[in-house]
């Protein structure tokens, strides 16, 4: 059975976004991964036990993030389980693409895995040195393929600096144009206090949409109720691209994401500065009562709406009391 609940701002809980680890196999310009303690992290029986009550809550999808997810031994067993649980609508993943092997592309398809969004901050092995992605570039436009070849669908996930990869932003939408998937241009974001950012750092949304449309038409599309994304379509069929404007365009008004941590720490904004422990109430010998009890508590109370405040200023972006990591709250 499904209960619905309702946030201070009547926003409904939709999304579960379940970080997997805070560690990282690279260290990006813009995000800070953090070594954990392995024995810190929710067993599986734990992830379990959240997802099916986020589900009974109304969670539809599942998010699977971290950190670097693929770092996460038991991933495949995870999505096996949650599958099997036949609770959630689908089952997704972020992840840098760096260990994204063919084998281990079946192996996510197989276990249920129903799409697959993976990061790339340049359009060459330079740019994305610069960004900090390592000599990673080869790979990751490998790991796409490797997605695609077992019948995963895949978006990519660019990271937009002004002073670092804004000249990327075209060659970018070109690359993905020849790969076939779908590029999502994300305002870089005053997550955290570790990442230095400033304003200048931003490119907006349509300062970048604009330089694409000077190249290829672009007609919009619009972004769905709840979700991040607001699409544009090739004018020429060249397929979709979209941007993730948090900073420019705030979309707190219709946000349904719980983030929770590897640890079992859940957020109810990403630029939260505090969290809930669940970790007492995910204990197995506890019934699933007390963890529903607690998130209905923690929904209901809700009425985060950050992104809107700062642009509206009244809120000063930075520095703020102990905000959370990108990595460690999973981005
Ligand atoms: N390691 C995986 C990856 O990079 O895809 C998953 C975790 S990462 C924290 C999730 C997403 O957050 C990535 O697409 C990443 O580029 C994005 N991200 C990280 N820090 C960000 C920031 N400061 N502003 C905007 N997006 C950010
Ligand atoms: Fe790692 Fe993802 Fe953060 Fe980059 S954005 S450092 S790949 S967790």
């Amino acid at each position: 059975m499904t209960t619905s609940t309702l946030d201070q701002l009547g926003r409904t809980l939709g999304v579960l976004r379940l970080s997997l680890t805070a560690r990282c196999n690279l260290a990006c310009r813009y995000c800070r991964p953090e070594n954990q303690d392995p024995r810190t992290l929710l067993t599986h029986q734990q992830r379990l036990k959240l997802v099916g009550v986020a589900a009974r809550l109304g969670c539809r999808r599942l998010r699977l993030t971290g950190g670097e997810p693929l770092l996460a031994p038991d991933l495949v067993p995870l999505i096996q389980a949650v599958k099997a649980l036949d609770l959630v609508e689908e089952v997704v993943l972020t992840s840098n693409g760096v260990l994204l092997d063919r084998p281990l592309a079946r192996r996510l398809q197989q276990a249920g895995l129903d799409r697959i969004t993976i990061s790339l901050d340049g359009a060459d092995p330079q740019a994305v040195l610069r960004m900090g992605g390592g000599h990673s570039f080869a790979r990751v436009v490998a790991a796409v393929g490797h997605a695609r070849a077992v019948g995963l669908p895949v978006k990519i996930n660019m990271v937009v600096m002004a002073h670092g990869n804004g000249d990327q932003v075209v060659p970018m939408a070109r690359l993905c144009r020849e790969l076939g998937v779908e590029l999502r241009l994300i305002e870089y974001m005053d997550v955290g206090n570790r990442n230095g950012w400033q304003p200048q750092q931003v490119l907006t949304a349509a300062a970048m949409i604009a330089q694409i449309a000077r190249r290829w038409p672009l007609q919009p599309v619009g972004r769905q109720p709840g979700a991040t994304a607001r699409r544009w379509r090739y004018g020429d069929g060249g397929g979709f691209v979209s941007t993730i404007a948090s900073i420019s365009e705030p979309f707190c008004g219709d946000c349904n994401r719980l983030r929770v941590t590897a640890d079992g720490v859940a957020y109810t904004c990403l630029f939260a500065s505090q969290g809930t422990d669940l970790k007492p109430a995910l204990d197995p010998r506890q019934p699933d009562a007390v963890l529903m009890q607690q998130l209905v508590s923690l929904w209901r109370q809700r009425r985060d709406r950050y992104s809107e405040e700062r642009t509206s200023r009244q809120v000063n972006p930075t520095p703020r009391p102990s905000p959370a990591e990108m990595a460690y709250i999973g981005g």
